[in-house]
């Protein structure tokens, strides 16, 4: 069915503009909840602002959660459902004192991040670098001809993962509470801290949230919805040497470091690993070595999209361990595996409804849906263990992460086009 446009005055941009320039990085050796305490400055501006639209239940949690409900418009039952983003920027880019350019209605061509001040940084290693987000390198900027490309100045990340995200929510919730006219079903917000450190939903109160079905807004190209992600396991081998006087140690000593030397060279060279594949391809990750004559352990990451490729590369694995002991009789070894997350393909297959929506969602707002997995874990893979189906629309960001981090207006005006629109589909539907 061909929509109608909505009749939206956007304030995505100018909501991105501003939230880009609170420092919400989140740190990983911290305990605490959030794990800044700078996370909250967006939150509680966030909360406001919801308020100040008139959403009366919007806060800001001790934990750093923002939890908001924008009341349901319809008489119909019609399951309520949540949109979800992160406030909280990587660790591995600094996210303070972020200066976002504008590149107005993109010609092509590479974007120099600063031609004004020349090199940033000075010489590295006796060379001049310039940061610029070349076409060779970022081939979707080929897909934004004419848009408004919003960049950094090459000094920091610019946070659109996922403050895209969170301004493209804020933009819908502002449009569907200006527009009571428009039927929808009850709509919950969500935002989380400390997603990039894998802890986003440890403090999440599921509860207290009521929704049925929910979406992250944090993917990359419009049009993108993701209802896949890795399987992940943790494996650690653990091997135990044989010690001795190294000067009486002929024909005796095993060397527990020179075990798993020989475990990691014997590892598939031209498969299974992250440098050598892509799409649906799983693989098998040492993430950490450590040992002495006596005692020695790796750590490894397994990933695949199905539980039986994880099986199988956990089986590879142990039969490698198998073949090194053999030249070692006397040592011994043991391998233990923790399950980490699981493909959240598992739950979202049972309610199919919640993606066919999201693609016809993006269709009313113009684009063409393209349908992907990620090849890593999100918060909506945990949340849809946790009992609430979470696939990943896209917010538009690119290169995140980075100081050459980039998303365009048209995208993310896309992205809140596409959350009003699937408020609508469910309503319609139900
Ligand atoms: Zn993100």
């Amino acid at each position: 069915m061909l929509a109608k446009p909505l009749a939206f005055t956007h304030t995505v941009t100018e909501r991105f503009l501003r939230y880009v320039l609170i420092d919400t990085q989140s740190d990983p050796a911290s305990p605490t909840c959030p794990s800044t305490e700078k996370q909250k400055n967006l939150g509680r501006m966030l909360a406001a602002e919801l308020q100040a639209m008139g959403i009366a239940d919007a806060h800001l949690d001790e934990h750093g959660y923002v939890y908001a409900t924008i009341p349901a418009t319809t008489d119909k039952q019609v399951p309520a459902i949540c949109f979800c983003s992160h406030m909280d920027t990587s660790p591995d880019c600094s996210g303070a004192n972020v200066k976002p350019q504008i590149v107005k209605n993109y010609q092509g061509g590479d974007i120099v991040l600063r031609p004004d001040i020349g090199p940033i940084g000075g010489l590295q290693g006796g060379r001049v670098e310039v940061p610029v987000i070349r076409t060779a390198d970022h081939p979707a900027l080929a897909d934004q001809i004419g848009h408004d490309i919003i960049t950094t100045d090459g000094t920091t990340l610019l946070g659109a993962d996922n403050k895209a995200g969170v301004a493209e929510i804020m933009d819908a919730a502002q449009f569907l509470m200006q527009h009571p006219e428009i039927k929808h079903g009850t709509i919950k917000i969500l935002f989380t801290p400390d997603e990039e450190i894998g802890r986003g939903v440890d403090k999440v109160d599921l509860k207290k949230l009521g929704a049925a079905f929910a979406y992250t807004m944090d993917g990359e190209s419009a049009g993108c919805i993701e209802d896949e992600t890795f399987s992940a396991d943790g494996a650690t081998i653990t091997i135990e040497g044989v010690s001795t006087h190294p000067g009486f140690a002929k024909g005796k000593m095993e060397h527990a470091i020179k075990i798993a030397a020989a475990i990691v060279d014997r590892l598939p060279k031209d498969t299974c690993s992250p440098e050598t594949t892509e799409g649906k391809e799983g693989f098998l990750h040492p993430i950490g070595i450590s040992g002495a004559l006596e005692k020695a352990s790796i750590g490894f990451i397994v990933r695949d999209f199905t539980d039986e490729g994880l099986k199988e590369k956990e089986t590879l694995l142990e039969s490698i361990v198998k073949g090194v002991m053999k030249d070692y009789p006397r040592s011994t070894w043991r391998m233990e595996v923790t399950p980490q997350y699981r493909n959240m393909k598992q739950v979202i297959d049972r309610h199919p409804e919640i993606v066919d929506y999201a693609i016809e969602a993006i269709e009313r707002a113009g684009l063409t849906p393209v349908r992907g997995s990620i090849r890593g874990g999100t918060d909506g893979s945990r949340l849809s263990f946790m009992g609430l189906p979470c696939p990943n629309i896209f917010a538009g960001e690119h290169a995140f992460h980075s100081r050459l981090e980039w998303v365009s207006r048209q995208d993310m005006e896309k992205a809140a086009e596409t959350i009003v629109h699937l408020a609508m589909i469910w309503e319609e539907r139900a």
